[in-house]
């Protein structure tokens, strides 16, 4: 359960909206914007509420950066890839604003949450206006006005990391998909991982607050909401605020469907799993990151449970829901994972049988624990690894579409298929992509089908005639 979230108080919102009013009226302000975002749903999430901020300033957004005056990068730190992937892309855009001086570039999110990478950002790329931490989302609008007034650069890094910031604008990106952000943070110190570092300590938002929130989601036509944080089976504060209550909660005011990320398998109770079972809303897939299927690597990678117990969580999962789509996240090449141990995770993946997976090589965090591990693997074997551990997905993954034929489902479509524009594509309930023939007018319509064929990130489908 998470402790005592700090409310941002109403004087700083309140200074913020003041912000934003007197942004919009400048005559000399930007007037689009463009926001590139890097990582996890609850970065898309933070960057839905910039937008919010920056729509309420009265800037619209650009489809293309080259095109914006201001242009914010929301950065992941997760793998070293995603950082290396954002300064390039940064380093970019110092060619942009060499022909548009007044071009104004921010950069914020987790890579900059980092002390080292801040202090990094401001050295090495001085055109850089404006950078902030998470912590500093919601102060955006005083950024901003501070930097139009002076012309100089703007920094923020809270290290304050348990407050919550309610009632900001948000645009959302979709008008049939929504998030609902439920906890913030994360306690748990596994040890490869960085975002306790940058997220902050675990905070629950209240359960009034979100159902209130997904009322108002509900009224204006959502269809489905994914209700997120770094570890949502750890939701509460105190009492009847459990993870299991609110989606009960939720269940009964009537959002048609409901999703939920992240899972830790060690806080999957009974309680969790009956909420599940035993609501009409809830989506019949979880995403249950397991890392690893060794043992000694679970206990290095500080996770809180064995191969065993996760096991019995997943059995006790398709006991009470029997169809349920599971899905996980799988890290290969940890320090000194032996191939016995990598076999163990191979088999692991095949005796669950997952719909899919995300696969990554191990990539050192500074700061964590496990960086400072010995027994780094050679990229050769690392990425000889996860070619082999993709092609036991690939074959897992089509047991399941294999499994499925001849199935109804009902999907929520959300546009027109890119390959056939006779076609339209969604998402069905085990969050698979499926596509049937259909219209624009299907878009954002709950739509029943049978499963007739699997391709290979996909399932076709037909229609369901009236009476099947
Ligand atoms: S549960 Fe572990 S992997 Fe997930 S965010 Fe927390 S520390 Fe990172």
């Amino acid at each position: 359960m998470s402790k005592n979230p700090v409310y941002i108080t109403s004087e700083a919102l309140k200074r913020q909206e003041d912000a934003i009013e007197r942004i919009a009226a400048m005559p000399e302000r930007p007037q689009s914007y463009h926001i590139v975002t890097y990582g996890c749903q609850m970065n898309a999430h933070d960057s839905e509420t910039l937008a919010g901020m920056l729509e309420q300033m009265g800037m619209l957004e650009a489809k293309d950066r080259k095109e914006a005056d201001l242009v914010l990068f929301n950065t992941c730190c997760v793998r070293e890839n995603a950082e290396r992937r954002a300064l390039g892309n940064v380093t970019w855009l110092n060619e942009l604003k060499k022909k548009n001086a007044n071009l104004i570039i921010g950069v914020c999110g987790c890579m900059v949450q980092q002390p080292h990478m801040a202090e990094r950002i401001l050295k090495q790329y001085p055109f850089v206006d404006l950078a902030f931490g998470t912590h500093n989302v919601y102060e955006l609008p005083e950024m901003l006005e501070v930097l139009l007034a002076s012309g100089n650069r703007v920094v923020r890094l809270a290290q304050q990391e348990n407050t919550i910031a309610e009632g900001l604008p948000v645009k959302r990106k979709n008008s049939n998909k929504a998030f609902i952000t439920i906890m913030y943070g994360c306690n748990n110190y596994c040890s490869y991982c960085i975002v306790p570092y940058v997220r902050g300590r675990e905070r629950s938002r209240s359960m009034d607050d979100i159902l209130r929130e997904a009322q108002t989601l509900l009224e204006s036509g959502v269809k489905e909401i994914m209700l997120l944080g770094q570890n949502v089976n750890s939701y509460g504060n105190g009492g009847q605020e459990t993870f299991p209550a609110l989606l009960k909660a939720l269940d009964q005011m009537g959002v048609p469907r409901i999703r939920f990320m992240t899972s830790h398998p060690k806080d999957l109770s009974d309680a969790l799993i009956d909420a599940m079972a035993g609501g009409k809303h809830i989506l019949n897939h979880l995403h249950l990151p397991v890392q690893s299927g060794s043992n000694e690597i679970l206990l290095a990678m500080n996770r809180h449970y064995t191969r065993e117990k996760y096991l019995e969580r997943v059995y006790s999962l398709r006991q009470a829901i029997p169809n349920i789509g599971l899905t996980t996240d799988l890290i290969v090449g940890f320090p000194g994972e032996t191939e016995a141990q990598f076999m163990d995770t191979v088999s692991l993946v095949e005796q669950v049988g997952y719909d899919a997976a995300f696969t990554f090589i191990y990539s050192a965090r500074e700061g964590t624990a496990a960086a400072k591990l010995t027994g780094r693997l050679p990229e050769q074997e690392t990425s000889e690894r996860i070619g082999r551990l993709i092609r036991v997905m690939e074959e897992s993954t089509q047991r399941t579409y294999q499994s499925m034929l001849g199935q109804q489902e009902q999907v929520l479509v959300e546009s027109i298929s890119k390959r056939d524009a006779a076609m339209v594509s969604g998402k069905g309930m085990r969050g698979i992509t499926i596509t049937f023939p259909g219209s624009s007018a299907d878009i954002g319509q709950i739509i029943p089908v049978t499963i007739i064929q699997s391709a290979t990130n996909t399932l076709k489908a037909q229609r369901l005639t009236e009476g099947e």
